[in-house]
């Protein structure tokens, strides 16, 4: 017994029994009055929720068998009550049910506890439905298990009407990413037709121009700035796929900041002021220092164009900033970057600021809303902060500025000092021995014309199973290899591994149109002596090419 004089029933039993008493003290009804037994009856069968009572089975067959079922019941499930009566509800069950629901129900029925769920029923015809289901034990006065009620409310049309909605959603969202890679598509398309336009032009011009150095040279100009210009645009694409990334190390953003504000300051100058509220000690974050300089620098330069007309004001201030998760899950990229200790970097002007309509698509990829725009900086600038595990916070009413938050979690080891730049080197052949394998046979031919102008000696190989041949057949005279990563047959990574079994000491040079990161990534083996990525000016390539010579 307990303290109160009521049975120690199980908690279910205890929770019906209760609401039977508070049932019994609100009407003037006695437990046994027949009138009250019609009236309970009534509201049940006329129930709009489906009603079944079961018994607990027989000792022979412990499955419960349908006692009883309401109307409700009957249009629900399209049984009638003769030929549910007698048989186990499990005649409900059908091939979509969930069985670890099914498994959880008969656990709970086995304790005597309340069993409540959702589960997908199925009527006689064999279609399928929703329901919301409650079951509860029934116990005799002596407290034996004697009967169980379950309670089962149709929610088919909320389960659909929620497909529904995941279907539209679903639709749209693959709208957007349609519509987001065509916008990407064709402006990359536009972007080097127009650059290839140049480049084809001047090709023929130069042709034309044999007998005229002046106006070849210019020719050659031509092309070599259009080429740099596509080099630009691979740069900021792989940058917004987040691949651009290099030269990681424990840095100090506070330089970075006023490097960039010195180089913008010129064109920002016109009737604005920049300010920059630079926190005095800041912890140092994992960064590039380059790509860094490039989210400050086109922040900045949006700031100042949309301060064009007002006269502006723009203020880059860092600090450290402890952010939790619920911050961060709201800031765009950060939804699962761990809590903890952030630099923030913002940019914030008082310019036109951004309509709310356009602030979800203003990192799409040539996005842009302004006549020369070419909508590529703020898509480079989430590939950066992507790469960086950092996220973003946009805040802008229109006519009244905006504000860009840059999130980059804090580093705990201090900055450290960049490499110092090598001066461009001068090299010459002296009849040393390279190997140069690219299966792109115009750019084979032009590194190789190249290196022989130097003075040295070259084997040509136009796929992976070639390179390996020459190499076994000339390791000992070679210097050095220079290697493509995608090629037929066998390809950079297969052939670097050939290479290093005949002979690991000869330095391998490898070339991609991949980010270092990625090349590196797709390498079985260690020992690249040397990375250059596609598109690189032959001054790069010398560049690399003196150092690994020297360190032999
Ligand atoms: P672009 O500057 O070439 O248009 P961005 O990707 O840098 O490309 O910017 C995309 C668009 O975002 C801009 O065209 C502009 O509409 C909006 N935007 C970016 N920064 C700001 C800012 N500080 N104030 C108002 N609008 C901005």
């Amino acid at each position: 017994m307990t303290p109160s004089g009521e049975r120690a029933l199980p908690q279910g039993a205890k929770a019906a029994s209760r609401v039977a008493a508070v049932a019994a003290d609100a009407s003037d009804l006695s437990i046994f009055s027949a009138e009250r037994l019609r009236l309970l009856e009534s509201a049940v069968v006329n129930s709009y929720d489906s009603i079944v009572i079961t018994d607990t089975g027989t000792p022979s067959s412990p499955h419960p068998r349908i006692l009883f079922v309401n109307e409700a019941f009957t249009r629900l499930a399209g049984y009638t009550a003769a030929e549910v009566l007698g048989r186990s509800p499990s005649l409900l069950q059908g091939p979509g049910s969930d069985h670890a629901e099914i498994a959880r129900m008969r656990g709970c029925l086995a304790r005597g506890e309340v069993f409540t769920s959702e589960l997908v029923n199925y009527r006689k015809d064999g279609t399928p439905f929703h329901v919301e289901v409650r079951i509860m034990p029934i116990r005799a006065p002596d407290g034996r298990l004697s009967h169980w009620v379950g309670v089962q409310r149709d929610i088919t049309a909320r389960i659909e009407a929620a497909a529904e909605r995941e279907r539209l959603d679903s639709r749209l969202r693959e709208q957007q990413k349609l519509e987001s890679l065509g916008v990407l598509a064709g402006g990359i398309a536009h972007d080097f037709n127009n650059l290839l336009t140049i480049i084809l032009g001047n090709a023929s011009l130069a042709r034309g121009n044999a007998g005229s150095p002046q106006a070849l040279a210019q020719n050659l100009q031509f092309i070599e700035s259009a080429v740099l210009r596509a080099a630009d645009l691979c740069r900021q694409m792989l940058a917004y796929s987040g691949k651009g990334r290099f030269a990681v190390r424990p840095l100090d953003l506070n330089p970075v900041l006023r490097e960039t504000a010195e180089l913008v300051r010129d064109s920002a100058a016109h009737g604005r002021t920049l300010q920059l509220d630079l926190a005095d000690t800041l912890p140092a974050v994992r960064a590039d220092a380059t790509q860094l300089k490039q989210i400050a620098m086109n922040l900045l330069l949006n700031a100042a164009e949309a301060t064009e007309a007002v006269s502006g004001c723009i203020r880059v201030s860092t600090r450290r900033e402890p952010l939790d998760s619920a911050r961060l899950a709201r800031a765009r990229l950060g939804a699962e970057l761990p809590a903890g200790d952030y630099l923030v970097l913002e940019v914030a002007d008082n310019g036109c600021g951004i309509p709310v309509e356009i602030q979800d698509r203003l990192f799409d990829p040539f996005f842009t809303t302004k006549f020369t725009g070419r909508g590529l900086g703020l898509a480079a600038v989430l590939g950066i902060v992507r790469a960086h595990h950092g996220a973003i916070e946009v805040e802008s009413r229109p006519g009244a500025g905006a504000c860009f938050r840059i999130l980059l979690p804090a580093c705990a080891d201090p900055a450290a000092p960049a490499a110092p730049h090598r001066a461009a080197a001068t090299l010459a052949g002296a009849g040393r021995t390279l190997l140069v394998a690219d299966d792109e046979r115009v750019l084979r031919e032009t590194i190789g014309g190249f290196l022989v102008s130097l003075g040295f000696k070259v084997h040509l190989a136009a796929d992976g199973r070639e390179a390996v041949a020459l190499f076994r057949a000339h390791h000992r005279d070679l210097s050095a290899v220079l290697l493509d990563l995608s090629m037929p047959h066998l390809d950079g990574a297969a052939a670097h591994a050939e290479m290093q079994a005949i002979e690991p000491a000869c330095p391998v040079i490898l070339m991609s149109g991949y980010s270092e990161d990625e090349a590196v990534q797709r390498l079985t083996t260690r020992g690249i002596a040397r990375f250059l990525q596609k598109p690189f000016a032959m001054a790069v390539l010398l560049d690399a090419l003196a150092v690994v010579l020297e360190a032999r």
